[in-house]
């Protein structure tokens, strides 16, 4: 037996939100913007946003200042500015950053006396104000996925999410927005959906559905993301990243992430090392690792993307950091606990997983 459910309506293709813009009506009368520092006023999304807001008379209010990886202060701050502000629905703008950061507004504006850490115990919720996502990086996919990943107190990443609630109502992929990224980001979002769609595809929770997303997300960007690397303006390229990426969020809403994205969250956290790129460097072994249980899919993704590592190094994957011997103990049981085991085939042993850190590390 298999399910799939993904509520998101998709709004996909240049200038959607203009055209599309009646759909905001659906969400309410008054808006929370939440985007990021700088880019969606370069990109010309937030124009097109607060521009569609205005033309059919809804109210918004704009919080500029989501941070990368969001973290569980941010989320208080946001609150204790805005929780009195009568909202409708929130909107998420920009990278998964501002998207995920909606996530846990949405539910913590319509449930006031809940406090962040209670965000990962879904129970305790059962209403949130709708979410409408925008993104700008062709990566997170977090605009078709239930999921938010906020930073800890103690600087860990984990992901909560709510079955239905934090999934957005509202998604609009306009692949403009997405091509003045730097190559540096080009590559570390790219990376994360290649992830989203291989650990997903290799999971023990895919289906027949997610398997088909999977399998066209992992042919896309096989494609598309050395083409956009080499020409960041080719307009056609950056939509199929966009695309892959909004398939790769739709087969990990159904499979969730695996043993590489647990793997990757320290490096982000406490190492600097953008999400995608900290996932990526340990994909190589999630793939070797699930040959033995599913050989034909690790077949099909060798045949899309050759030998994996070196399709990483081809586009420009290299991740090397100083570790010391307190995080890699430390790393390596959180990792060896992570819930994404329950779902990574193969056998990651303790052993295995102080390996593949001790892979990353600078000697
Ligand atoms: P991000 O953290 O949202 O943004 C990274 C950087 O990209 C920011 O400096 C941002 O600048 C910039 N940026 C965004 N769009 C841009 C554009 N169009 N042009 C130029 N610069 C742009 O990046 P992300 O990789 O999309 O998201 C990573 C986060 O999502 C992590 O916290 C990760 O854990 C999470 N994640 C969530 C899911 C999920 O299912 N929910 C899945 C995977 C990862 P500004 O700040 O100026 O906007
Ligand atoms: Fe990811």
């Amino acid at each position: 037996m298999w399910q799939y459910f993904m509520p998101t309506k998709v709004y996909f293709g240049e200038k959607c939100i203009e055209r599309g813009t009646e759909a905001f009506k659906s969400l309410g009368k008054r808006a929370l913007i939440l985007t990021g520092r700088r880019s969606s006023k370069e990109n010309g999304s937030l124009d097109d946003v607060t521009r569609a807001l205005s033309q059919i008379g809804i109210e918004w209010v704009l919080f500029d200042d989501v941070e990368e990886n969001p973290t569980f202060a941010l989320v208080r701050n946001i609150l204790s500015e805005y929780q009195d502000g009568s909202f409708d629905f929130v909107i998420g703008l920009g990278g998964g950053s501002p998207m995920d950061t909606a996530k846990a507004i949405a539910v913590l504006l319509k449930n006031p006396a809940l406090k962040v850490e209670d965000l990962y115990d879904a129970s305790r919720y059962s209403e949130a104000l709708p979410i409408c996502a925008i993104p700008t990086t062709a990566g997170t996919g977090s605009e078709v996925t239930q999921y938010s990943v906020l930073t800890d107190d103690a600087g860990f990443k984990r992901g909560f999410s709510h079955p239905v609630l934090t999934f957005p109502k509202i998604a609009f992929l306009d692949a403009r927005y997405t091509l003045n990224l730097s190559e540096a980001l080009t590559r570390s979002t790219g990376l994360d959906a290649l992830c989203h769609a291989v650990e997903g595809f290799l999971s023990r929770r895919a289906t027949v559905l997610s398997d088909l997303y999977a399998k066209e997300s992992i042919k896309l960007i096989a494609e598309n993301l050395p083409r956009v690397l080499r020409n960041p303006n080719d307009l056609h390229a950056r939509e199929n990243m966009l695309l892959a990426s909004c398939l790769a969020g739709m087969v990990i809403s159904q499979t969730s992430t695996t043993i590489a994205h647990a793997l990757g969250y320290p490096l982000t956290t406490f190492k600097g090392i953008r999400h995608g790129e900290a996932t990526a460097a340990f994909l190589d072994v999630v793939v070797e690792q699930a040959s033995i249980e599913v050989p034909d899919k690790v077949e099909f993704v060798r045949s899309v993307l050759g030998d994996v590592a070196k399709f990483l190094e081809s586009v420009g994957l290299n991740v090397k950091v100083p570790i010391n011997d307190e995080e890699l103990m430390l790393w390596t049981s959180k990792a060896k606990n992570a819930p994404h085991l329950q779902w990574t085939r193969g056998n990651f042993t303790e052993e295995l997983i102080r390996y593949l850190y001790e892979r990353v590390k600078l000697h």
